[in-house]
């Protein structure tokens, strides 16, 4: 037998109504807000991750599919959603289309990570992109767009963590003083921290070793070297969350994994999920699009684990959604009434019902216990009394209730009592 690779989920047919369900919500959610769909491919030429994520990124430098393809060019399955967006806004010249730009995606991203709870090789997100927009309005928007997916979703116990990373002004201030700080903690460092001292000092603050996270907590914080120009944007959105009544922790911790944040960075972290409790992780990157070789445009973004999020909904029990059923089961209890219920389910679907008949030559007693099993709202008995007397009864599953129907009647019927909730 061959069995899935390590890393990776199928999604059952009994499950995926979950997802779409979740599906669904964030689509909803982001029309409310203007954003409107992008599809971008699942892979890209190596060069723009190199580029656009950061070639000393863990997420590029160790975590991406990458290989060669017939013509020898260097191929990378995605493994985040921004770089390919930011690729497709220049390359398609949407700044045309008026700005902001507001776009999402739902799609996977594909990482070569250690497997384990809330960390697979291949995942989902829900991200969002906001182009050309410089002010703090743009950020909030943002913001409270995620958190008004968390919201609907039902989950209230995920904290809003934000930061300033400030800007290629003054963030080389900050990166000086980080790794001058750890140069003096080397030994006590794991081995990765002690390569991230050479190529990027502020992803030590992101390092999840505990003596490493130790020694991070007394590190300089990036609030002690924004330019006026930061500081004033992230207390300008410090006011707009507060006014919007959105609760946050200013967390001096927060460097998020990928070169490209300027200014915000935030992160929605759940406590009920274990340690991979971020579902959602954005901030602000004004200098991609030009670093891809487009014109400046200032942006900002989120990218929301749709796997952590279903593991918040089934931890937190707040899922609403419900598992799709059949509106009637036609039961039939011979061939020649099988071909009869055939024709009827075929009219009820053009009405739009979801019908089903028995497909396996089963007992009628096999066939109630079926209807149950699927959750059938109505079932209908076909036997030769009712295709003589032309009379059958439609049962209500839930309440037992029985009604009376002439066979002629039974679409029209059926569309009037779904419509009226029998
Ligand atoms: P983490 O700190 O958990 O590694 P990250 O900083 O690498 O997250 P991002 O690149 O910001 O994550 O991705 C956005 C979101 O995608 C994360 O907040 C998380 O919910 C989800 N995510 C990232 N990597 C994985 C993964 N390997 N498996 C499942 N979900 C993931
Ligand atoms: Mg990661």
């Amino acid at each position: 037998m061959i069995n899935i690779p390590k890393g990776t989920k199928d999604t059952l047919p009994q499950d995926s109504y979950k997802w779409q369900y979740v599906e669904s919500t964030v689509r909803r959610i982001a029309n409310y807000f203007g954003f409107r769909e992008i599809r971008t491919p699942t892979f890209e030429y190596t060069e723009l991750f190199l580029r656009g994520v950061g070639e000393s990124t863990d997420i590029v430098d160790k975590e991406m599919y990458t290989f060669n393809d017939k013509g020898n060019r260097s191929i990378s399955l995605r493994p985040e959603g921004t770089a390919g967006v930011a690729r497709s806004y220049i390359e398609n010249s949407l700044e045309n289309n008026g700005l902001p730009v507001k776009m999402y995606y739902i799609g996977p991203a594909f990482r070569y990570e250690r497997p384990q709870s809330g960390r697979l090789r291949e995942h989902h997100q829900f991200g969002a992109e906001l182009y050309g927009s410089p002010t703090p309005y743009a950020d909030a928007q943002i913001i409270s767009m995620a958190k008004m997916v968390l919201d609907t979703l039902g989950l209230q116990d995920v904290t809003l963590n934000i930061n300033s990373i400030g800007c290629p002004k003054c963030r080389p201030n900050f990166d000086k003083a980080v790794r001058s700080y750890f140069e003096t903690h080397i030994d006590s460092m794991c081995e990765v921290c002690k390569e991230r001292l050479v190529k990027n000092p502020l992803r030590i603050l992101d390092c999840k070793v505990p003596s490493c996270a130790t020694i991070a907590e007394k590190a300089p914080s990036p609030a002690d070297f924004l330019c006026d120009e930061c500081a004033s944007h992230q207390s300008q959105l410090i006011n707009l969350l507060t006014d919007s009544n959105l609760e946050f922790k200013v967390n001096r911790h927060i460097v998020r994994g990928l070169d490209y944040y300027t200014k915000t960075v935030f992160e929605f972290v759940s406590t009920l999920i274990g340690a991979q409790g971020t579902v959602c992780g954005g901030g602000r990157y004004d200098n991609l699009t030009a670093s891809l070789g487009g014109k400046n445009t200032p942006a900002v973004g989120f990218g929301m684990g749709l796997e952590r999020l279903l593991m918040v909904l089934a931890a937190s029990n707040k899922f609403t959604g419900n598992p799709p059923a059949p509106e009637l089961f036609i039961i039939s209890t011979n061939d020649n009434i099988t071909k009869y219920a055939f024709r009827i389910a075929k009219k009820l679907r053009d009405l739009g019902i979801s019908v089903e008949t028995d497909l396996m030559n089963r007992s009628l007693k096999a066939q109630l216990k079926c209807a149950n099993k699927i959750n059938a709202k109505y079932v209908i008995v076909l036997g030769d009394d009712e295709m003589t007397t032309n009379v059958v009864k439609l049962k209500n599953m839930q309440t037992g209730e029985e009604i009376s129907l002439s066979l002629a009647d039974i679409p029209c019927e059926m569309r009037s009592l779904l419509n009226s909730h029998f």
